[in-house]
């Protein structure tokens, strides 16, 4: 027996292992071995409770079986990894990220600079960063929400993983976006000056629908469309969502997303866009900062997903007493709320961050923590980002879960994260599709 014990405490640093030294020649990893880890417990996405005593065996990039540790002897080429007294979990899923944007903090030059300043190669390069990011923070999977006007280059980052060429988690993308005139920034510039767009601007059913045609054409997985834009409180301190698309509009994207196999996600806070999210059928909505119970009703009826992204709105408010302050304050007070009542009613929810929004170099586990705080238990909470997470992206049984048959995708935290969920902002090893990405002593 070939016997790697990647005992958790004698590493200090990282080691990565398996990837390409040429582009185009992925790693070979343990492709034709077996692999076994081994943990004090495991958590594996959909049973309510951690089990003990367990090993994961491993060929090529699938999980062959789960079962009691040392009970049947094992080839002598088999590499067994024992990860001590850590927690092993499925590799984990961000449902809502931006590889190309790199924080908004205005002191930084907030959203415009990006657009405005930064050469295309250099956002392609620090999405490379960032979608290493994901994967050293756990995160083997992930549905990107946009470029934000970076183009298609969530395809080509997309193809790059998974050629083997650089190191990510396996994306789901959804490029360019889709918002109607006056939908969407850059905005606030003279009316004279052409400036770029984050998104793809649409007017009608006809423009609606081409740009959904352009978007999938050229490799979009999801089409993200926003349903709302601008948000302020209004007279009596309720907030206000300005809608953007009209229900025909959407129902032309949705209808065409359909017809290719492939779902819609919604980013609407609240109001009448939110209502015309949800009458034209989009399949997810995105931070849903105000659903109404007449809302979740239909939600419940019509199967929407909820992808809320607490953690996102406690970044970067503006001074408590101004008009936009007031606002940010009144957004997570009302997200708490929604939150908390779609969960007791059941609607389907997974886990998302909107990172990109917020640093790549912040912690994407806290919104755990959000999760934990406005009502879901820590194996709900667990469970979000990857059982729940998997069936949003249509995956169930590929990632999300250890059991026999899934993507070898599976990461460890030191401890038990049901009893601290900061454990899961110190994951200590990663290996994704049976190749190890990490391990360490954590971050
Ligand atoms: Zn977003």
């Amino acid at each position: 027996m070939n016997r790697i014990a990647f005992l958790v405490l004698g590493f200090t640093a990282c080691v990565r292992l398996g990837f390409a030294q040429e582009p185009g020649h992925p790693a070979a990893g343990p492709a034709d071995g077996m692999v076994v880890v081994r943990a004090q417990s495991l958590i594996d996405g959909t049973a309510d409770k951690p089990r003990h005593g367990l090993e994961i065996v491993i060929r090529g990039n699938r999980i062959i079986e789960v079962r009691a540790a040392n009970s049947q002897p094992l080839p002598a080429s088999a590499q067994v990894i024992d990860l001590g007294g850590a927690t092993v979990l499925p590799g984990l899923i961000d449902a809502h990220t931006h590889i190309f944007l790199q924080g908004e903090d205005p002191a930084a030059g907030g959203y415009d600079v990006q657009l405005l300043k930064f050469p295309a190669s250099y956002r392609a390069a620090r999405a490379v960063v960032a979608a290493r990011r994901a994967l050293e923070q756990g995160f083997t999977s992930i549905r990107d929400m946009e470029t934000e006007g970076a183009g298609y280059g969530d395809v080509g980052i997309k193809q790059a993983i998974n050629e083997g060429i650089i190191p990510g988690p396996r994306m789901w993308v959804s490029t360019v976006s889709i918002s109607s005139t006056g939908g969407y920034p850059l905005e606030g510039y003279a009316p004279e000056i052409t400036v770029p767009k984050g998104s793809q601007l649409i007017d009608g059913p006809v423009e609606a629908r081409k740009a959904a045609r352009q978007q999938l054409d050229h490799g979009a997985d999801w089409i993200k469309v926003y349903m709302t834009h601008r948000s302020w409180l209004d007279a009596q301190g309720a907030l206000v969502s300005q809608p953007t698309l009209t229900v025909e509009e959407l129902k032309a994207v949705v209808d065409e997303a359909h017809g290719w196999g492939k779902k819609v996600a919604c980013h609407a806070y609240n109001g009448l866009g939110l209502q015309r999210a949800l009458d034209g059928g989009c399949d997810s909505i995105e931070h849903g900062l105000e659903i109404t119970d007449a809302q979740i009703a239909q939600m419940l009826k019509q199967g929407t997903w909820y992808v809320p992204t607490l953690q996102v709105y406690y970044t970067d408010w503006d001074p408590a007493d101004t008009d936009s302050g007031k606002r940010d304050r009144k957004r997570v007070a009302l997200h708490g709320v929604s939150f908390t009542k779609a969960l007791r009613a059941g609607v389907k929810m997974a886990f998302g961050t909107d990172v990109g929004g917020f640093k790549w170099s912040d912690p994407i586990a806290e919104e755990f923590l959000r999760e934990v705080q406005f009502g879901m238990t820590p194996m709900q909470a667990i469970q979000s980002a990857t059982s729940r997470a998997a069936e949003l992206l249509g995956q169930r049984g590929e990632i999300g879960i250890l059991a026999a048959g899934a993507h070898a995708d599976l990461i460890a935290v030191p401890g038990d994260p049901l009893a601290d969920m900061t454990a899961l902002k110190s994951v200590q090893f990663v290996m994704k599709d049976g190749v190890v990405f990490k391990s360490s002593k954590g971050e």
